[in-house]
């Protein structure tokens, strides 16, 4: 059959599409008894201040071992969380066991959790990310929330108190995945970000060199000036941290230091450094 989709293009669905869409329905029926049954657990990948090589934050990224598909990406699952509003449970649920690993760890190390837009605009999210905060004995200081343009499409009320209030309580806000939305300069002006994430398709593949350099630049230059951080996404070699840190960028994050990892492996990464051992000391400019 065919179906018009909201471009007016007609689309026909083929066997693979089915074949995706069978698996969606699988994985919607399943994300809500995959919690309860301990099947999802939230890695962490570090954060590195380009300058120290120091670890600053380390990034909550959740991970889904299902018993007979294996390990499941969030870019397989979120998306099915966010079209059936699983994603307001599991979001609670991701925040609340990230923040008790935070807990454990040094008081100058903070938190990133990325947030969906529907657990932004779900009545008494505010308060919810406090209470798990609350609940985990972390200062709100410390957590940071990772958002994407896309929540400021339908600009309303309740992003606004959201990040109103929960700012008020000492959270802080970072712009994630920037560059490959609107990169509207207004949502930089309008909310109080301090960081913002340069995506990772400007550091790294085809269309990677003189034009995504100066954009990198253009961002840090702009960071600098309004005191914001900005953190390179995707970094995997030594070329590329010594090129964004060139650039200006402050912060970086990739597997050249460290995929995403599990909370014990974080905390051993952490005494690493109070050994002085710091995860790929090379990179960094020598005095
Ligand atoms: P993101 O927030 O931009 O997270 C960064 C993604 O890039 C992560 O993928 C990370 O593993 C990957 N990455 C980090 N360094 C490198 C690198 O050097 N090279 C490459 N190729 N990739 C790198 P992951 O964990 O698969 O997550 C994908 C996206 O899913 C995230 O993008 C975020 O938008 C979403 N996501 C993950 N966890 C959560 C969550 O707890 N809640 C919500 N709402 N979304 C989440
Ligand atoms: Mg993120
Ligand atoms: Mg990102
Ligand atoms: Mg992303």
């Amino acid at each position: 059959h065919a179906k018009v989709n909201g471009r007016n293009q007609l689309c026909f669905y083929t066997p693979a599409m089915s074949r995706d869409l069978v698996r969606r329905r699988e994985i919607e029926a399943e994300l809500r008894a995959a919690i309860i049954k301990n099947e999802l657990s939230i890695f962490f990948q570090p954060i590195v201040d380009l300058e120290t090589g120091k670890i600053r934050t380390f990034e909550a990224l959740v991970r889904w071992f299902h018993p007979q598909k294996g390990e499941l990406k969030p870019d397989e699952f979120i998306p099915v969380a966010e079209e059936t509003g699983v994603i307001v449970t599991l979001g609670n649920w991701i925040t609340a066991q990230a923040a008790k690993a935070c807990a454990a760890w040094p008081e100058d190390v903070t938190l990133a959790v990325n947030l969906s837009p529907m657990q932004i605009k779900a009545p008494g999210a505010a308060l919810g990310i406090l209470t798990a905060l609350r609940d985990a004995g972390l200062a709100p200081s410390r957590l940071e929330l990772e958002v994407t343009e896309s929540l400021f499409l339908d600009d309303n009320h309740a992003t606004n108190s959201f990040i109103e209030e929960l700012s008020a309580a000492g959270v802080r806000f970072a712009l994630d995945d920037f560059g490959t939305g609107y990169s509207s300069l207004s949502y930089i002006h309008k909310y109080p970000f301090k960081k913002i994430k340069v995506d990772r398709s400007f550091v790294s593949g085809p269309n990677v060199g003189r034009k995504s350099d100066a954009i990198i630049r253009a961002v840090a230059e702009l960071g600098t000036t309004l005191e914001m951080e900005i953190v390179a996404e995707g970094l995997e070699t030594v070329e590329q941290v010594k090129a964004v840190r060139e650039a200006g960028c402050t912060l970086g994050q990739g597997y050249y230091f460290s995929r995403a990892v599990p909370d014990y492996l974080a905390a051993m990464l952490l005494a690493q450094e109070r050994e002085g051992e710091y995860c790929r000391a090379e990179a960094q400019r020598k005095t």
